[in-house]
């Protein structure tokens, strides 16, 4: 709470003639864009923001590499919900009312410039989440946004007229309350305690510990597209994922976008099968098995068959993948590639085309940590927002049991659900 006193405190009632009050309980991007929105549409309200840290913000300060990936240049919402694995009838829902078109105009009209990189995330152009934090805390205080720092909000009690807000130095009265806590065990207690479901949290976007021959020393090596299917057993049924992209070779296993779709559609599933899994690896899914084995049969009989086959290439594939694939295959790497058998040629084709992979862990993520699980979304009317269980009350970010990819849409489901939420408040 500020050390100054606080005129609104001696309120006795949210109701009444004065200004309504809105409490916005957590700091980040959602309760920010949240609070500034609906700030900037209606000035008769009064709005607080609860933080629990020392500053608020502070995942937006270190997000994208401190270059803050504000968004995704994807601006057809049918396609842009593909990037979610949870909550994409809702978002559909929110992105025709504000999707990253808006995020762009809406940040570049407050005068931060924007730039797309080739893979179609959106930075500012000043590489720095810094002029994101500077840009917030302008438009906050123009707009006389309180901002209670090391305020985290303990309890929620819904009243007759409103809510009653307590935190560890003060018990406050507001008339209506946005929950946008973010990843928060305390957050989803308190929703709870107001009669919310919370589906169980699980990590999301996280690289594969995976312990293979094929791997071992290959650190640092890169498929530029792969295509990979995953195997999950759980405790009543078995479920297959498949998804395609860059793969990243760790020293604990593999990485990559391919890896980290696979593992935000299999979240839930993998967490039930504790991270054990099988991982199918097509690691040139652009030719087909066939015309894979008549090439490599033209190089090893014809074009290079006097060569050892520790000496030929093959450029679709990293050299040092290919021999270690050579090498699982049973191929010897001092022979002439003419004497190759039939057998082993097959064996090559197979685990080009699918080498099998056990999945016995989860890595830690140096890019987002994001997680799934949150507020049951059928709880939440998406056109405002406000919880169908308690009138008065909003949800906002990842509270919510929402998740997209790395790549800007985390950001994306939190501005247009502040938006909403605004459009919302703007009228009360
Ligand atoms: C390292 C990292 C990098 C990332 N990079 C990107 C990126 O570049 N692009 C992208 O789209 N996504 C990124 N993400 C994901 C993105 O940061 C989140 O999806 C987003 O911050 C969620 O916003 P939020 O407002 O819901 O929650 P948060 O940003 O987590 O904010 C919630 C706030 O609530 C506060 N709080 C919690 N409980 C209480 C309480 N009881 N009382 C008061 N306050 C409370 C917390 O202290 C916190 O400040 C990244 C995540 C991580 C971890």
């Amino acid at each position: 709470m500020p050390a100054t006193p606080d005129p609104a405190h001696a309120k006795p009632s949210p109701t009444g003639e004065s200004r309504p009050r809105i409490a916005i309980i957590g700091g980040g991007a959602a309760g920010f864009f949240a609070a500034i929105n609906t700030a900037e549409k209606n000035p008769a309200v009064e709005i607080t923001i609860f933080e629990a840290g020392h500053k608020p913000l502070q995942k937006v300060r270190i997000s994208g590499g401190g270059r803050c990936n504000l968004t995704h240049h994807c601006f057809d919402p049918t396609r842009l919900v593909e990037f979610y694995p949870r909550g994409q009838r809702e978002l559909k829902s929110l992105f025709a009312r504000f999707q990253p078109k808006d995020t762009v105009k809406w940040f570049e009209q407050r005068g931060l410039k924007m730039k797309t990189e080739p893979d179609g995330r959106m930075f500012p152009r000043s590489d720095s989440s810094g002029e994101v934090l500077e840009l917030f805390h302008a438009l906050a205080k123009r707009h006389g946004i309180r901002i209670h720092n090391q305020s985290r909000v303990e309890g929620i009690q819904k009243t007759d007229t409103g809510f009653e807000i307590s935190t560890a130095q003060a018990v406050d009265q507001f008339d209506l309350c946005v929950l946008a806590t973010g990843y928060s065990p305390i957050g989803w207690e308190l929703a709870k305690g107001l009669g919310h479901t919370i589906l169980p949290p699980v990590p999301s976007l996280f690289p594969f510990t995976i312990h293979n021959a094929v791997l071992t020393d290959l650190q640092g090596i890169a498929l530029t597209q792969a295509k990979g299917k995953l195997v999950v057993k759980g405790t009543h049924k078995t479920e297959t994922f498949t998804a395609e992209g860059p793969v990243l070779i760790t020293h604990t296993g593999l990485s990559g976008p391919l890896i980290y779709r696979l593992s935000a559609w299999g979240a839930r599933a993998l967490a039930e099968s504790r991270y054990q899994a099988t991982l199918t690896l097509d690691c040139l899914p652009t030719q087909s098995e066939d015309a894979l084995r008549d090439t490599l049969q033209a190089r090893f009989m014809h074009t290079d068959g006097k060569k050892k086959l520790g000496n030929i290439s093959f450029p679709a594939l990293p050299n040092r993948l290919w021999q270690a694939l050579l090498l699982e295959s049973g191929a010897h790497l001092e022979e002439k590639a003419e004497l190759i058998g039939k057998k082993t040629l097959n064996r090559l084709v197979e685990n080009v085309k699918r080498l099998p992979l056990q999945v016995t862990g989860k890595s830690p993520s140096k890019e987002e940590f994001v997680s799934c699980g949150g507020v049951a979304l059928k709880e939440v009317d998406f056109k405002t927002l406000q919880s169908k269980r308690v009138p008065g009350l909003y949800f906002g970010g990842e509270i919510l049991d929402i998740d997209g990819l790395t790549g800007g849409f985390n950001f994306q489901a939190c501005w247009s659900a502040g938006w909403v939420i605004s459009e919302a408040l703007k009228d009360i």
